[in-house]
């Protein structure tokens, strides 16, 4: 079973790490950067061939092997040479990694496509956090549709593991708030009031706990030693994403040993 069942779970990964890391650049240079003002923008971005983001030459189909074209391009773009971002890599090593660990931890095809599909709505929010400080309208929406997705699959419909889904999301989005309100959205912004709510949804009780410590813990440490400016305001947002992706693989490895509770 295992033979066949984590290659295709790998080869899938790869496949979602792949699209929605170039459904992430497309947003910023679609929706928020230089191609905004483009009619039908929306089609080109869900079904437009793959271009340079520098040269806008497009994408041969002997580059579009994930991973592999990366390596091989060493990194860079055919034509012009400029990079294509260490994050698309990180991105797409990640999704073939996290879909067999999901399955191997017993989370099952459905629950594991659910996951794996939050985590690419978290890959463009992490995008957009991280570029603009903002959360995409529409993203959110994905977001939510798959955390209800993936808390009903994971609670099987009982009432009693689902309210471990609602009252994170509950408890998330009324601390979020009141320190939104307290902060006067300075340094936090609505955007991540709302993704808490979605990522206590998705995660539940314990969990989100430590995607938000997790989150807020990276945000300091990024302003404080890496941006080393501390007036600016903390991307948030993207470190509880990172935060619930590495729940995730937390989890599975948790869940692979003999003494998982939860
Ligand atoms: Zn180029």
């Amino acid at each position: 079973m295992g033979f066949v069942a984590y290659p295709l779970a790998t080869a899938l990964g790869l496949v979602l790490g792949s699209f929605y890391t170039a459904l992430a650049s497309r947003i910023l240079y679609f929706a928020y950067g230089p191609g905004r003002r483009i009619p039908d923008r929306w089609k080109t971005i869900l079904l437009g061939r793959s271009f340079c983001m520098h040269c806008q030459t497009p994408i041969e189909e002997r580059d579009l092997i994930p991973v592999l074209s990366f390596a091989l391009l060493r990194g860079r773009c055919r034509h012009c040479s400029e990079p294509l971002g260490w994050h698309t890599l990180a991105g797409e090593l990640f999704f073939g990694l996290l879909f067999p660990l999901l399955i191997l931890s017993g989370q099952g095809w459905p629950g594991s496509l659910y996951a794996m599909l939050f985590c690419g709505h978290l890959y463009i929010a992490i995008a957009t956090d991280y570029n603009l400080l903002l959360l995409d309208h529409e993203n959110a929406l994905f977001l939510l549709l798959w955390a209800v997705a993936f808390s009903l699959y994971d609670s099987a419909l009982d009432p009693g593991l689902f309210a471990r889904h609602g009252v994170a999301a509950g408890i998330a989005l009324a601390l979020f708030l009141v320190l939104y309100v307290a902060a006067r959205g300075k340094g936090l912004g609505f955007g991540d009031v709302l993704l808490a709510g979605l990522i206590g949804l998705f995660l539940g009780i314990p969990w989100t706990l430590f995607a938000i410590v997790f989150g807020a813990t990276a945000s300091v440490i990024y302003i404080v030693y890496i941006r080393r400016d501390r007036s600016q305001p903390a991307p948030l947002g993207a470190g509880m994403a990172l935060g619930v992706m590495l729940t995730l693989v937390v989890r599975a490895i948790y869940r692979m040993s003999d003494t998982a509770v939860w």
